[in-house]
């Protein structure tokens, strides 16, 4: 069954968020509930919706060498990549944290969300003023694309 996913723009109060994006964002919460983050002990959890009906989801999993730390957005990339195959596509975003703090999307995940997820794709996210819905190309207005001669 086909989710309807619409913009809500800011919002504080969660049920004002429609039903689709709603239950993506339960499934961020949810799955960051696994996040291995013992150095920073911010929990995050991401979900996909994509293309095929399916949800994908990830969490953030650090390191000691904290470069070498995942966020939960990628996590869920590459699990949707992994599962589904490279044909994935995004149709919506959810990042949820467990630490009442905001959690928008870093600029990483968001060059690798770039590979794969529409433009006007909706992503929802805790910000410093409660959860906020934007078009992903709102978020990353100049991807990065490899073009070569
Ligand atoms: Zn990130």
């Amino acid at each position: 069954m086909e989710r309807e996913i619409e913009m809500s723009g800011v919002s504080s109060n969660e049920p004002s968020v429609d039903t689709g994006l709603s239950a993506l964002l339960q499934a961020a919460r949810e799955v960051a509930r696994n996040s291995y983050s013992p150095y920073s002990r911010f929990r995050v959890g991401a979900a996909l919706k994509l293309s095929n009906g399916e949800i994908a989801t990830g969490t953030n999993v650090e390191n000691s060498s904290y470069g070498l730390t995942i966020c939960a957005e990628r996590s869920a990339v590459v699990r949707a990549v992994a599962q589904f195959g490279p044909q994935i596509h995004i149709e919506a975003v959810a990042v949820a944290n467990l630490n009442d703090a905001a959690s928008p999307p870093c600029g990483a995940c968001r060059q690798v969300l770039a590979e794969f997820i529409a433009p006007e794709a909706p992503v929802i996210f805790a910000s410093p003023d409660g959860v906020r819905t934007m078009p992903f190309r709102e978020l990353l207005p100049l991807a990065f694309e490899m073009k070569t001669k």
